[in-house]
């Protein structure tokens, strides 16, 4: 039944929940853990194993929330003992593959602790071996840990996982060791002592997401496990529902607070073309490809003609497995690098050139009904089945349809005008946080950021990405923030504080009831299109800030709000807002252009120079901004700050 059909029938429905706006509850705990997603969880665990009240604050249900929730198939950048690869050289080719613009103080953290962390994973229920050994005998497994591994077979460090069952897995441990869950509450703001702006944070504020309910958390540490910032140039459910390659609510309301708190942020100019904001992309995964979660697929063009594989030197690979083996010479292979020394095989870089001087027809298809049948089965029903976003819309809906990957192709649509993974897509259609590395907070080798008592993990950190990656620094973060607690005591909170933040809460219910809070979204998206895009200049940074403040100032206050729901997504567009601010400021202080941040700048043209290769570092204190300059590698010597902090 659609909508209009409901709705005939039924009459509107009336908001299911007691409103309770204005009306406040206080909740106290040692440790408070913001964001029930991957990192925060493993925060919670990390901080309640030693004994500590801990409360976790997620927005929407923990069970399953986040970019985690619905699954992971990839567990990487884990030295293990059955690999000779060691953490310090896993940081290196992520290193290699930014040119240094990569966060290694908490890749390094997670690669020292990552291994660990998945073994205590499994404990929980996590799924991480081939128990029901269905892929005995194929060159990717383990057959004395029955481990399997994906993109290198052979230095075997990239763990193909069950990560459907890792979400309830954690959820589970939550509850057993006493953490309390407080579902549908979206974190509104940080408190910190003598309310100042800087100062060290003792609390934060929540809104009810179904009874608008106003909730207080006072805490001896806070821990940030809110994700970054999504929907800044691109935005649109009409076109295509799950449209963010990221959930929806991630939007960046951890990025936001913390600014107007006057924590540090770095990294926040960088934006790509990709069409991984795209609502004209496909759904992830969806299609056939050899990329990510398909590696290492066959495909064939419309005549049926196998598109080869080749590895970094050129040399055309006979066999499937060899996709995933290191050329001669080759130490290991990076899970995606361009650059040589951890360069994987690939299917023909000059495939286009190839298919325009028409030695392959267009359409071009997945061929899984070619491959070895532990090749396919890994793919598809594996990996396409556990990768984050495809177990229910891909998987299963495809198998339902009659897909049968050992008899059907499926259609390919690289170079055909829609390229849903990495192809180009108009030069304003940019990612920020939805896809890889991206802005975050800066902290230090405790995880804690400038604000004493505040802690950051997962994709909260500046040049984060991954599972693994959010596993282990949330557990890290945990354990700290729990050090600093029992170290602690409570604070008293500033009431006028927790009054700004109330009324900045409810602010939008006095509103002018004209447009709905996708047509701020709509209308922000296009400012950073216009004046923030593919070419920047001062002037048009100026404008953008300018259109941005106008929409804060005046449409801001047009949006319907007229249940709790819509209220929280109001927020959320007013901390889109919040940053965008924070993006075009970082573009600002960024007077060079820098092809790894995705910054081209017509008004200084010199390509990286070297007196640009550096952190810039912002920090919001009432509305003026300052900023510091942060030597790339800030965080030399790795191993031994590791050592002495861990
Ligand atoms: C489709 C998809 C597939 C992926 N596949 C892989 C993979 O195979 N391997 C891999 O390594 N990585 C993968 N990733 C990336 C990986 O999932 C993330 O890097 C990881 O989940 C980050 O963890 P996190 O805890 O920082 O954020 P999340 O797990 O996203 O958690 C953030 C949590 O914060 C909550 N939240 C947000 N705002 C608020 C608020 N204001 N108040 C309260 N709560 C709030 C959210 O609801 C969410 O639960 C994938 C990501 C996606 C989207």
């Amino acid at each position: 039944m659609n909508w209009g059909q409901y709705v005939k029938e039924h009459g509107l429905l009336e908001w299911p929940y007691p409103v309770k706006y204005g009306e406040e509850t206080e909740v106290e705990a040692d440790v408070v853990i913001l964001g029930g997603g991957i990192a925060g969880c493993w925060a919670a665990i990390s901080a309640a194993r030693k004994g500590l009240r801990v409360v976790l604050v997620e927005k929407g249900a923990t069970l399953k929330s986040g970019s985690g929730g619905s699954g992971c198939d990839h567990w990487l950048n884990t030295p293990n003992p059955g690999s000779p690869i060691t953490a310090a050289e896993l940081v290196q080719w992520e290193l290699e593959m930014t040119g240094g613009y990569t966060n290694a103080l908490t890749r390094y953290i997670a690669a020292r602790e990552s291994y660990e962390t998945l073994l205590e994973l499994e404990e929980m229920g996590g799924v991480i071996r081939d128990i029901n050994d269905d892929f005995k005998g194929a060159p990717f497994r383990d057959e004395a840990t029955k481990f399997l591994f994906a993109y290198d077979y052979q230095s075997k460090i990239h763990f193909r996982v069950r990560g459907s069952s890792f979400k309830v897995s954690l959820f589970k441990e939550c509850k057993r060791l006493g953490v309390r869950i407080m579902d549908r509450i979206m974190a509104t703001g940080l408190l910190t002592e003598n309310g100042k702006t800087g100062g060290r944070v003792i609390g934060a504020t929540g809104l009810h997401c179904r009874t608008g309910e106003f909730l207080v958390f006072r805490a001896k540490a806070v821990v940030n496990g809110l994700s970054r910032h999504q929907r800044n140039w691109c935005f649109s459910t009409e076109i295509r529902g799950n449209a963010n390659f990221r959930p929806t609510q991630i939007v960046g309301d951890g990025h936001a607070m913390s600014w107007r708190a006057g924590a540090e942020f770095t990294m926040m100019e960088k934006s790509l073309p990709t069409s991984f904001a795209s609502p004209h992309a496909f759904q992830p995964y969806s299609h056939g490809n050899a990329l990510n979660s398909w590696v290492p697929c066959s495909l064939v063009d419309a005549d049926g003609k196998e598109i080869p594989w080749v590895d970094r030197d050129g040399r055309v690979l006979r066999t499937v497995s060899e996709r995933c083996m290191p050329a001669p010479g080759q130490k290991f292979l990076g899970e995606r690098t361009p650059v040589y020394e951890h360069k994987r095989p690939e299917p023909i870089p000059d495939l286009e050139e190839r298919i325009r001087k028409g030695e392959f027809r267009l359409p071009l298809y997945a061929d899984l009904a070619g491959m070895p049948e532990h090749e396919r089965k890994a793919i598809w029903g594996h990996m396409v089945g556990e990768e984050g976003k495809t177990r229910v819309p891909v998987y299963i809906y495809y198998t339902e349809a009659g897909f049968d990957p050992s008899k059907d192709l499926l259609q390919s649509y690289l170079f055909m005008g829609s390229d849903p993974m990495r192809g180009n897509v108009r030069p304003q259609d940019r990612t920020g946080g939805e896809i890889g590395d991206a802005g975050g907070l800066v902290t230090d080798w405790n995880l804690m950021t400038n604000l004493e008592g505040y802690f950051a993990a997962g994709d909260a950190l500046f040049a984060a990405n991954y599972h693994y990656h959010a596993a282990a620094t949330g557990r890290y973060a945990g354990r700290k923030a729990a050090e600093y607690a029992e170290k602690m005591d409570g604070s008293q909170l500033s009431r006028a504080q927790v009054e700004e933040e109330k009324d900045w809460v409810y602010k939008p219910l006095e509103n002018r009831e004209e447009i709905e809070w996708k047509e701020l979204n709509a209308a922000a998206c296009r400012a950073m299109q216009n004046y923030c895009g593919e070419y920047k200049t001062d002037e048009l940074l100026g404008l953008a800030l300018i259109s941005i403040k106008e929409l804060q100032e005046y449409d801001a206050d047009r949006v319907l709000v007229d249940n709790p729901h819509k209220l929280m997504r109001t927020l959320e567009v007013h901390n889109i807002l919040t940053c965008n601010e924070m993006i075009i400021q970082a573009a600002m202080a960024r007077k060079a252009d820098s092809p790894q941040l995705g910054f081209k700048r017509l008004d200084h043209t010199e390509e990286d120079p070297s007196d640009w290769q550096k952190w810039i570092v912002l920090q919001n204190l009432d509305g003026r901004i300052q900023s510091r300059d942060m030597p790339l590698d800030f965080w030399e010597p790795l191993a031994e700050n590791y050592e002495k902090h861990r």
